[in-house]
């Protein structure tokens, strides 16, 4: 069935919808995006990635499309109009197109930003049997540009990373930089040993995951112990669990890294824990 999806103001069959091959964020990847996740036919976090979108456009000069509370109306509209219980909300928002390519920034009064959002329909992304299951990661080198808290559209690397994981027969890849873990292709990454959970600090090497930033706040509440600070593929592959997080998968154990088995290779006790509590707790504060 053809979706409807929302391009600079219009709600239209998909294919229908087009975008100008002088476009910014096709010549020069010059466009941010979010992904947000529906369950129940509502929206997770909503707040948390109308945040980080407004902190990308910042940090590129980028001007804001519209206010985020049109945003909110535009992802509601399309969870209806598409009639999603379970899946994703897709949005991009790009510095548009003055009619030609020139690395200069187009004037913002004259080329305004496109916006573009489609919907996609995930039923049973809660209750994943791959989760259910736990990812294999293999570990290749973090060689993305420095600012990776911008969630800007240039996902070639993070895709090839995941090519050479399916290739080695695995499911993602974690990054590494200068010996220690800065995150998944498309994930935060987190290890745990014992009671305490350890993840990467926030900095310009990293996404600041809505997900990772929610799961933290719940694993304190929870009694968890938590420790920011840098870990190596070595200690992960020591360690006795390990899991990601992300908007699309919300919290996904770890079972293997660079071959590797944690543990007896099935999903750990706190990652499955933090999973349930998450979904929990997002389903109930959903808009
Ligand atoms: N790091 C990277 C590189 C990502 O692409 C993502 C997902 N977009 C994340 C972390 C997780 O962020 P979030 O929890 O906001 O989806």
């Amino acid at each position: 069935m053809s979706r409807i999806v929302y391009v600079n103001g219009d709600y239209i069959p998909e294919e229908q919808a087009t975008v100008s091959i002088f476009d910014r964020g096709f010549l020069m990847a010059d466009g941010v995006y979010e992904v947000t996740s529906v369950l129940g036919g509502k929206l997770i976090d909503f707040a948390g990635h109308a945040k980080r979108l407004e902190r990308s456009l910042t940090e590129l000069d980028m001007p804001a499309p519209c206010t985020m509370d049109e945003l909110l109306e535009i992802h509601r509209q399309l969870v209806e109009k598409n009639g999603i219980d379970e899946g994703l909300v897709y949005l991009q928002v790009t510095r548009g197109s003055d009619g030609d390519r020139d690395f200069v920034f187009p004037d913002p009064e004259t080329t305004k930003p496109t916006l573009v959002l489609f919907t996609q329909n995930k039923p049973g992304l809660a209750d994943s049997p791959a989760a259910r299951k736990g990812a294999k990661v293999i570990s290749v080198p973090d060689i993305r540009w420095h600012r990776r808290d911008i969630k800007t559209v240039q996902l070639l690397y993070p895709s090839m990373a995941k090519m050479m994981a399916k290739k080695a027969g695995c499911d993602d890849a974690w990054l590494v930089e200068d010996g220690f873990v800065t995150e998944g292709s498309s994930n935060n990454a987190y290890i745990v040993k014992g009671n305490k959970i350890i993840t990467r600090e926030l900095s310009n090497d990293i996404l600041h995951g809505i997900t990772r930033a929610a799961v933290l706040t719940l694993a304190a509440e929870a009694q968890m112990e938590v420790e920011e600070r840098n870990f190596t593929i070595e200690e992960a592959q020591q360690a006795d669990e390990a899991f990601t997080t992300s908007a699309s998968a919300f919290v996904m154990p770890v079972v293997e890294i660079d071959g590797t088995k944690l543990g007896d290779g099935t999903p750990g006790r706190i990652a499955l824990r933090l999973r349930e509590i998450y979904l929990d707790e997002m389903r109930k504060a959903a808009v």
